[in-house]
C-alpha cells in the first residue's frame, strides 16, 4: 500500500483526517511517524499559499505523496479575523483556551445577529518533484456567547451551528466531519488521491 504523508502536527486535525481519508488504499503516516521535524512553513498570507508551502516542503523531504491543510476562522464582525493567523492569534505559546478567551473578549457586546463566521480549509496535495492540487471547504456558523462542548479542537467550543443547536465541540467526530470545512475539502481530496493511486 502506498504511503500518504499527513503533514500536520495538530492532533485534532490528525484525528479528523484519519477518518476522512480511510479506505482509500493509502497507509496514512504523520510527520512524527516518519521522524520528520516540524519546520516553519506558515509564512504566506493566504491559506492556499500556506497549504502549498507545507505540502511541497514535506513532499520533498519525505519523497512521499503529501497532504497538508491550512485552515482558519473568519469572523464577519472582525473583518475576517483571525483568518490565516487563527493558530497564532493569541501568541506563539498560547493554548486553544487562550485563543477562545481572546476571541470572546473581542466580540464582547456584539449582538447575536452580527456574530456570523466561517471556518475555511484549503488542502494541498503534493507529489515529490511533481504536481500540486488544491481543494477547499467552508462551513458557516455563529460565534456563541459562551464555551460549550468538549470534542474537537481550536475554536470548536464557540462555533455554534444553529440548525443543530449545538457547537462543533458538542458533535461526535463523524458528524463534524460530515459538515465541516475540512470534511468538504477532504471529500474533494479523496477523488484526487484515488486518481493518483490508479
Ligand atoms: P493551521 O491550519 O495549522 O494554521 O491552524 C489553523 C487554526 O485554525 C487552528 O489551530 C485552530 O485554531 C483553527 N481551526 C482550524 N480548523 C478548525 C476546526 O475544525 N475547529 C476549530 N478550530 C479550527
Amino acid at each position: 500500500m502506498p504511503k500518504l504523508l499527513l503533514a500536520s502536527s495538530n492532533p485534532g486535525k490528525i484525528r479528523e483526517y484519519r477518518l476522512l481519508l480511510d479506505n482509500l488504499g493509502y497507509q496514512i503516516v504523520t510527520l512524527s511517524d516518519q521522524r520528520i521535524r516540524k519546520i516553519a512553513t506558515e509564512q504566506g498570507d493566504s491559506y492556499e499559499q500556506n497549504a502549498q508551502i507545507k505540502a511541497t516542503t514535506y513532499a520533498k523531504l519525505s519523497q512521499l505523496i503529501t497532504l497538508a491543510d491550512d485552515s482558519g476562522l473568519e469572523v464577519d464582525a472582525l473583518h475576517g479575523k483571525p483568518g490565516v493567523h487563527s493558530a497564532r492569534f493569541a501568541g506563539e505559546d498560547a493554548t486553544d483556551a487562550d485563543r477562545v478567551t481572546k476571541l470572546l473578549a473581542m466580540m464582547d457586546g456584539i449582538p447575536w445577529n452580527k456574530r456570523t463566521a466561517n471556518f475555511k480549509c484549503v488542502i494541498a496535495i503534493a507529489i515529490p518533484e511533481g504536481e500540486l492540487k488544491l481543494c477547499q471547504g467552508k462551513c458557516p456558523g455563529i460565534i456563541s456567547l459562551e464555551v460549550r462542548g468538549k470534542n474537537g479542537f481550536g475554536y470548536d467550543p464557540i462555533f455554534y451551528l444553529p440548525e443543530l443547536d449545538k457547537t462543533m465541540a458538542e458533535l461526535p467526530l463523524e458528524l463534524k466531519n460530515q459538515l465541516s470545512h475540512r470534511g468538504q475539502a477532504a471529500r474533494k481530496a479523496r477523488k484526487i488521491l484515488k486518481q493518483l493511486h490508479n
